[in-house]
């Protein structure tokens, strides 16, 4: 049967997909292939997750949680999708610190690819893992900590699938908290150029969404700790963006029951900080997605180069939105010593149109030394890219330590990590 993608726009080149149920079947699998990658919830919109050779679902893993509230530590399976943990790691009395604008990918390709969520303080999802359990090219179990491995750690936990098969993964959580959200309609982009670090510190996790077809934000989601229980009336006006007066979604056109509560109605933190609700399939059918991180403070400056090619954008677009992530230490991240803002694009299904666009984008964007999302589209050539990882040769170096044959390697790492 043919396998794809979420998106549809790749179709994956293996033969045969595994699905083991336990850790030592994992191993077998991985002993006896000659090549192999895993698949999370096949949420990527490039090759990072296919393999020419075999592709492994851990869909049928037992499932793990393990809460040790002493050390605010949960260990999970590495088959789990966000959408599956996060209810239960608040009935526990916890919280993750941030997720991705959707709950259903798993966690370990989230943390892969280094998916991050909005807010000026708020790092990626991987940098709460604290120790992760991976099978290796050998079939062996190694497991990797913050505590006892230092750096070597810290080029482990974003590893794009390429040290072998994370079967579990320990995050540091925190107690668990409540959330409100309230939108804003019609942001003048004059006021986010001149205000950015304002605007995207407002609340503990900030989302700009534009069609570019303007020089405006058509919506803000501001998203804000809770102190009390009661819904929270919030002002009229927002840096000249108006308080929308019912729920919206980010795209004007579609249904907003499909996304989570806003209004300034208080909630779990698992059921604010996703844009989408996890029981509903998101999004507008057919999409494509393309993200570029630049420096924070050099944000209004990209603003203003995208801006600049607003009539090129804007007939390709769904949807543009922007985000602040928090600087990490984590290898491969983009986010690697570096606060940044996201440029983040849901395009339409035209990926002939896209690929034309990119190359365009991306020279806009070079004088900022952007950095492409790992898990999306992009056109700039791998020695561009390399040019911007600084520990790109330890990471191969990493990469070949654990699995000196490539068993785990794949077109996309080949291209982009040791091209
Ligand atoms: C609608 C939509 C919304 C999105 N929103 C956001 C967002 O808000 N923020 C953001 O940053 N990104 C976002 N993304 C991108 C998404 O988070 C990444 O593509 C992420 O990697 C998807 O996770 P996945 O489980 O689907 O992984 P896959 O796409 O299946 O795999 C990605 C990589 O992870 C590896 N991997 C997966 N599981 C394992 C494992 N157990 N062991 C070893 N390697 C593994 C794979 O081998 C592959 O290299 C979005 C994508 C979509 C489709």
């Amino acid at each position: 049967m043919e396998l794809r993608n979420w998106a549809g726009n790749i179709r994956f080149s293996a033969d045969r997909v595994h699905h083991p149920e336990s850790v030592g079947q994992v191993q077998e699998i991985v002993r006896e292939s000659q090549q192999v990658h895993v698949l999370g919830s096949r949420h990527s919109f490039n090759t990072i997750a296919d393999s020419t050779g075999d592709l492994m679902s851990l869909d049928r893993l037992e499932p793990v949680l393990e809460v040790d509230a002493q050390r605010r530590q949960i260990t999970i399976d590495g088959a789990v999708t966000y959408g599956r943990l996060a209810p239960r790691v608040c009935e526990a009395g916890f919280a993750l610190h941030n997720t991705a604008s959707l709950p259903h990918i798993t966690v370990s390709g989230a943390c892969a690819t280094a998916t991050h969520g909005s807010g000026s303080r708020n790092s990626i999802l991987a940098s709460r893992v604290a120790a992760i359990e991976i099978v290796t090219a050998d079939g062996a179990v190694r497991t990797l900590s913050r505590a006892d491995d230092g750096d070597r750690f810290a080029g482990a936990v974003v590893g794009l699938g390429g040290l072998g098969v994370v079967t579990r993964l320990t995050l540091d959580v925190s107690p668990t908290f409540d959330m409100y959200q309230v939108v804003y309609e019609n942001l003048p982009l004059a006021q986010v150029e001149e205000h950015f670090e304002a605007i995207m510190s407002s609340g503990y996790s900030v989302s700009l969404f534009s069609d570019w077809r303007e020089s405006r934000f058509n919506q803000a989601w501001i998203k804000t700790v809770a102190t009390s229980a009661d819904a929270v009336s919030a002002a009229p006006t927002f840096y000249g963006a108006t308080l929308a007066t019912t729920d919206m979604h980010p795209l004007p056109t579609l249904d907003p029951t499909t996304c989570t509560p806003q209004m300034g109605v208080v909630g779990p933190w698992h059921e604010r900080l996703p844009h989408f609700r996890a029981e509903f399939e998101p999004s507008y059918g057919e999409e494509l997605q393309s993200e570029y991180f630049v420096p924070r403070a050099q944000a209004p400056a990209a603003l203003r180069a995208i801006a600049s090619m607003r009539g090129e954008v804007a007939p390709l677009l769904q949807m543009s939105e922007v985000r602040t992530i928090a600087a990490d230490d984590l290898w491969m991240s983009p986010f690697y010593r570096r606060d940044c803002a996201a440029l983040h694009f849901t395009w339409r299904y035209d990926w002939d149109g896209v690929k034309q666009l990119l190359p365009r984008i991306e020279g806009r964007l070079a004088p900022f030394d952007a950095r492409p999302h790992w898990g999306k589209l992009f056109t700039m050539p791998a020695a561009t890219l390399q040019s911007r990882y600084e520990r790109l040769p330890d990471f191969r170096a990493l990469l070949e330590s654990f699995d000196a044959k490539g068993k785990f390697r794949n077109s996309f790492l080949e291209t982009y990590v040791f091209g």
